[in-house]
């Protein structure tokens, strides 16, 4: 069901929230152990919440605008009195002891939160398969991955476990899963949403956002989460319209980048979205095609700064102060145990990269650079916002791989974020909806904008959904 629907069930009566969280559970409990998508289960709190929500309605209360919504939430947002791991063993003692920010608002909004699911560890990974707790499959195809990092939240919106869920995206993680899973997924503009209680992987690239089976239901969440926090000093106010979807697409400017249709993009892909965009086209859009050399540079950008940001967030994570610990005779021995044993493989690698591209010597010519050159991609994106209103194109070069696949060379894993990663460098706000698919296996269309433009972006993608 869409927000809209268990709100429609909830006002003319026919379903209670109680109905509507016990609905979910049902069909959690019976298809989850097959999709692996939640790590626990809020059954009883779900279901307390929900008769608490119920009462108050009968009592002729006002409820929040997710009354009756249940939503689950990635693992590395922090929920009082719930473990939050991160898929990783480093945390699998932890236990919240506060809320994050964009919890505060989700219960505040009369959200009903009923579970918490998988991810790659500290968001590490485009598969889900570097989770500490086991893989999560692709509802579309079990045999297949779901995307990540966020591929708990993608797989329970699309085998129907949550209408709605959080994720969160550094590079990638909200779109790249949505995309594979055949369900929309939306990163903010960089200072959309508080990243208080976000567990920290790359502080100057990550945004929480909202998967859903639509863009209306991903904006209900947007206008819950978004807004300025004092915990985040990086928040600014950017405004999701309400209702953010106004007109058609007449005489809107898409920006259509070369780099984003270059060797590597499946044809099958390439021929969906050339469908989408034709469709615009259709209905009065102007298609621009923009040559923005500075793209083919932008994965390196991305995996120096971001193994740069993680080690130094990571470095907490020492057995004594923070993290689980594994004891040794000395203290040097306790951290040298911790990490080697609770941080995972790919973790480690990119511990080692981050370290590496830090430290003196190699800070110049790596780190610096990196950060020099996404300087230049965001002042070149900020000029080419100038001629088009959006910039549009595949979210992922491939569909969802089978397990297992890219997991010998870690640098083709990598490559699966090379048009989503543009948009973490850049600030800029992007969602990926569904358009069409490559043997049944979903096809993701990207659309971008120019920082604090999440409206439009929104609009636009909300614009495509309605034309059915
Ligand atoms: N796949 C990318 C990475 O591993 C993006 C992950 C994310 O957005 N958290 O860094």
């Amino acid at each position: 069901m869409t927000i809209k629907e268990i709100q429609a069930h909830l006002k003319d009566g026919s379903m209670t929230t109680r109905d509507v969280v016990d609905g979910y559970l049902a069909r959690i409990e019976a298809e989850d152990a097959a999709i692996g998508a939640f790590l626990e289960v809020f059954a009883a709190d779900a279901r307390l919440a929900a008769d608490e929500q119920d009462a108050r309605r009968k009592r002729g209360e006002a409820l929040g605008p997710l009354a009756g919504v249940p939503i689950a939430i990635k693992d590395n947002i922090v929920m009082k009195g719930k473990t939050a791991t991160a898929g990783s063993l480093m945390l699998e003692d932890y236990v919240g002891s506060y809320d994050a920010t964009v919890i505060e608002r989700l219960k505040a909004a009369d959200a009903i939160l009923i579970g918490r699911v998988n991810c790659d560890e500290f968001g590490c990974g485009s598969s889900t398969e570097h989770s500490a707790y086991g893989v999560t499959k692709n509802p579309v195809d079990p045999t297949r991955v779901p995307g990540g990092s966020s591929g708990g939240s993608a797989a329970a919106v699309a085998a129907g476990f949550a209408p709605v869920s959080l994720g969160s995206d550094t590079g990638g993680s909200v779109r790249l899963p949505a995309a594979f899973c055949g369900v929309t997924g939306f990163k903010p503009s960089y200072g959309t949403v508080s990243r208080s209680g976000l567990i920290a992987y790359a502080s100057s690239f990550e945004q929480i956002g909202p998967l859903a089976t639509t863009v209306e239901d991903a904006a209900v969440v947007m206008r819950v989460i978004q807004g300025v926090d004092p915990k985040d000093g990086t928040t600014r106010q950017t405004e999701i319209a309400v209702p953010a979807f106004a007109g058609g697409v007449e005489g809107l400017r898409i920006g259509v980048p070369k780099q984003f249709f270059a060797a590597g993009l499946d044809a099958p892909i390439k021929a969906a979205v050339q469908q989408a965009l034709d469709r615009f086209v259709d209905a009065g859009a102007e298609l621009v095609s923009v040559d923005l050399p500075i793209l083919e540079h932008a994965l390196a950008m991305y995996y120096i700064s971001v193994t740069a940001e993680l080690s130094s967030n990571l470095n907490r994570y020492d057995g004594l102060q923070y993290g689980s610990s594994v004891a040794g005779e000395t203290v040097e021995a306790q951290v040298r145990a911790t990490r080697t044993q609770k941080f995972g493989e790919e973790v480690k690698r990119r511990l080692l990269l981050g370290t590496y591209v830090l430290s003196a010597g190699y800070k110049d010519a790596y780190y610096k650079k990196a950060a020099q050159a996404r300087q230049e991609l965001t002042r070149t994106l900020e000029e080419t916002f100038t001629n088009v209103d959006v910039l549009m194109g595949p979210t992922a070069p491939t569909v969802a791989w089978s397990f297992g696949m890219k997991s010998d060379d870690p640098v083709t894993m990598y490559l699966a974020d090379i048009y989503t990663v543009v948009a973490n460098l850049a600030g800029l706000p992007a969602l990926s909806i569904p358009c069409g698919d490559v043997d049944g296996l979903p096809v993701g269309l990207q659309i971008m904008a120019a920082a604090g433009q999440d409206a439009r972006v929104l609009d636009t993608g909300h614009w495509y959904q309605q034309q059915g």
